[in-house]
């Protein structure tokens, strides 16, 4: 597999061919840094760099900025006040600063007698007495500048930079450094030579624009990014092609059947983004390799009844379902809804969850096992290990971001079933209400086809958010019985307590005790995650007939619950929350046609961040403007909920400010694949070594 670049070296840069694990003290830590091999080395590429190549005047160092001048040493001693300390006053033609050191060694006072001329390196700051310079390095002066600047590289603890360019060199003297690209694309957008970016990177030559390189704009840069980003989409395009080699039970729309007499029953017709995404859903699954897509729509866009389409197209065909969500309480509704839609119809289903009594699930296994369960609905225990489905063909995974990747792959393998000697894989379908923004959509998701739900069903009307301090509870207290008065309903939402379950379930029961109290008229509920499921399930169906006028909730309804008459969210200490759930939260109210309201209560002083929030879920009640700030102020590895140990998802390029080249490198992928699939391969070679496994995921 080694291609034109035959970037697989498998020597360490330092010597000796180390494995994986093991060698010497430094190899070790360059193995921490993901560095292997020369060609792992070679793409180490530096952080900044720091500008050595010219002696300042004292008058022109920035505060801030590292600098380097040469002076002479007034005088130096080892004050003992505040602490012990070695205390330096250095100066030249043009001003004087002072030099601190809280760890220092005898040769350093030496080196800093009285009258000697020293280059003094470090940055300038404010200190107690003036400007100063805490801990600057310092050498002979008049010995001979750098001619180029200095990489700084990203390190490990106890791993000196010295010893970082050490490996470096020898790797860029050893290594492979030959084009991965064709002449063809290098023209074509307008690309340098690889090996000519990396000795740039490595070692900038004088002249140099410093700005550029510290902004990833020189075309060192460009190229690199270009690489990594072209690498990753190839990587994407070649998971993809896997995916059309696997075989997947085929299960055509026949015409009419089960989903025509399940429209037939529906109260509401199918919005027309719901009637679009049905099809394009039925027409994965009338193919022969597996689906792999993701259907996105806001809160309260009806993505369940979609669901439901599939599963009667599938069960039609002769296949099992099984739908799969996050929590309990979203489990249980959905077996509650899609029963009630689809077992009028003949379908037999199923429920499994953790919580099921011993007998119960005994007979859902079985049912499971045997065939006659044809929808099976549940939580993760439809991956544990004692569940064998007679023959999956369709998961559903319900608010996908919320399971791990894991936990997916493991769903998956579970419907691997062997027909006629061939192993047929489930198709998938992703549900999500957490938009992804589309530079992310690209990169990451890029073999995962999209389907989006961009109405919402008719008549709703957009939801009223307030601000409202802490301080004016009793303000609120009304809006919820003036609410409950015109026969309404209202969720409660007690404030997130990260530190501890036990005292975020124990301000949930304070402030249920603290309703009860102040609503004496009011039939309120309580429902946090620790309740036995039983107990659980009746204070939810109690809300959902209307038994119940308030509901006092943990977050555990933060995601799927639909009960359409309730319309007033509180949320109490909304600070706290991040911005993709309160978003879902606000979801819960406003499915039915009442005007709704959702109170976010806070208490002062905000953080900047928390504020920001704040502002975004007041201004905007649109799911994709709050994906999209949320990136913003997250950044994409947390926003994705993926922080691969310490790896980043893209080391150099920036989905932010190099969208233009994440879409030249996506047309590259079908001309790399087609007509370079030598090159093609080197590419992926040299940028993906290590990060095959992060990938096939
Ligand atoms: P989500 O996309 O958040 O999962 P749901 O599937 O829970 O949304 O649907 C929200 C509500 O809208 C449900 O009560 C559902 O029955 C209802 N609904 C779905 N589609 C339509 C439609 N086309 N017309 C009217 N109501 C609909
Ligand atoms: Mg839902």
């Amino acid at each position: 597999m080694r291609g034109p670049a035959g970037a697989s070296g498998g020597a360490a840069a330092q010597g000796g061919g180390a494995g994986p694990r093991g060698g010497s003290l430094l190899e070790r830590k360059f193995q921490r840094l993901g560095l292997f091999g020369p060609a792992d080395f070679i793409v180490h590429l530096p952080l900044r760099y720091e500008d050595e190549t010219r002696i300042q005047a004292i008058a022109e160092l920035v505060p801030g900025v590292p600098g380097q001048v040469e002076a002479e040493v007034m005088h130096s001693e080892v004050q003992l006040r505040p602490r012990r300390q070695l205390h330096a006053v250095v100066r030249d033609d043009t001003g004087q600063i002072a030099l601190r050191w809280l760890h220092f060694y005898p040769s350093q006072q030496k080196q800093l007698a009285a009258g000697r001329r020293l280059r003094v390196r470090g940055e300038l700051r404010h200190g107690f007495g003036g400007y100063e310079m805490v801990h600057p390095r310092l050498s002979a002066a008049g010995s001979p500048l750098p001619q180029a600047l200095t990489p700084v590289y990203p390190t490990t603890d106890g791993l000196p930079q010295a010893s970082l360019r050490k490996a470096i060199d020898q790797a860029l003297a050893q290594a492979d450094l030959s084009d991965t690209l064709p002449d063809a694309l290098l023209r074509r957008y307008g690309l340098i030579p690889f090996a000519d970016a990396i000795r740039v990177l490595h070692h900038p030559p004088a002249g140099a624009s410093y700005q550029d390189l510290l902004e990833r704009e020189h075309p060192a840069w460009l190229r690199i990014k270009f690489d990594e980003l072209l690498a990753q989409q190839l990587s994407l395009a070649e998971a993809r092609a896997a995916r059309h080699k696997q075989r997947a039970p085929v299960l055509p729309a026949r015409g009419g059947g089960l989903p025509r007499a399940l429209r037939d029953s529906l109260p509401f017709a199918l919005t027309a983004a719901q009637k679009r995404v049905v099809r394009e859903i039925a027409a994965d699954l009338a193919r022969p390799f597996p689906m792999h897509r993701l259907l996105q729509g806001d809160v309260g866009s009806g993505k369940t009844i979609v669901a439901a389409f599939a599963a009667a197209q599938a069960i039609a065909a002769g296949s099992q379902v099984a739908i799969m969500a996050p929590t309990e309480i979203l489990a249980e509704q959905h077996y509650h809804k899609l029963g009630a839609w689809l077992r009028p119809l003949g379908v037999e289903t199923a429920w499994l969850a953790g919580s099921l009594g011993a007998k119960a699930r005994k007979a859902a296994l079985e049912a499971v096992a045997g065939g006659r369960a044809q929808l099976v609905v549940g939580t993760q225990a439809l991956i544990q290990e004692k569940v064998d489905f007679h023959n999956l063909g369709l998961i559903v995974l319900d608010e996908q971001h919320r399971f791990g990747v894991g936990q997916r792959l493991e769903l998956s393998r579970k419907g691997e079933s062997v027909v006629a000697g061939r192993n047929l894989i489930p198709h998938q379908l992703n549900m999500s209400a957490t938009p992804i923004p589309r530079t992310l959509a690209m990169t990451f998701f890029a073999d995962l086809d999209v389907s989006i739900i961009d109405e919402l069903p008719p008549g709703r009307k957009p939801v009223l958010t307030k601000l409202i301090s802490d301080a004016r509870r009793e303000q609120v207290l009304g809006s919820v019985m003036a609410e409950v008065r015109k026969g309404r309903q209202a969720y409660w939402v007690c404030p997130l307590v990260e530190e501890s379950e036990a005292l975020q379930l124990q301000t949930a029961i304070d402030t249920h005790a603290m309703l009860v109290q102040a609503l004496p008229d009011m039939r309120i509920g309580l429902v946090h995650g620790k309740l036995a499921t039983a107990a659980k399930q009746e204070v939810m169906q109690a809300f959902r007939d209307g038994e119940i006028d308030l509901l006092v909730a943990t977050t555990v309804i933060e995601v799927g619950v639909d009960v359409p008459n309730a319309s007033l969210m509180i949320i109490e200490h909304a600070e706290r929350f991040g911005l993709a759930q309160l978003h879902q939260l606000r979801g819960r109210v406003g499915r039915g046609a009442a005007e709704s309201i959702c109170v976010l209560m806070y208490q002062p002083p905000l953080s900047g961040v928390a504020r920001q929030r704040l502002r975004a879920m007041y201004e905007t009640g649109d799911g994709f403007e709050i994906a999209q700030r949320d990136l913003d102020l997250r950044g994409p590895g947390e926003f994705l909920g993926v922080r691969q140990s310490g790896q980043e998802l893209l080391r150099f390029a920036s989905l932010e400010t190099d969208a233009r080249i994440v879409e030249q490198a996506q047309e590259a992928v079908p001309i790399m694949r087609d007509q370079y699939p030598e090159h093609a391969r080197a590419h992926l070679d040299r940028w993906m070594r290590n990060r095959k496994d992060y990938l096939r995921t």
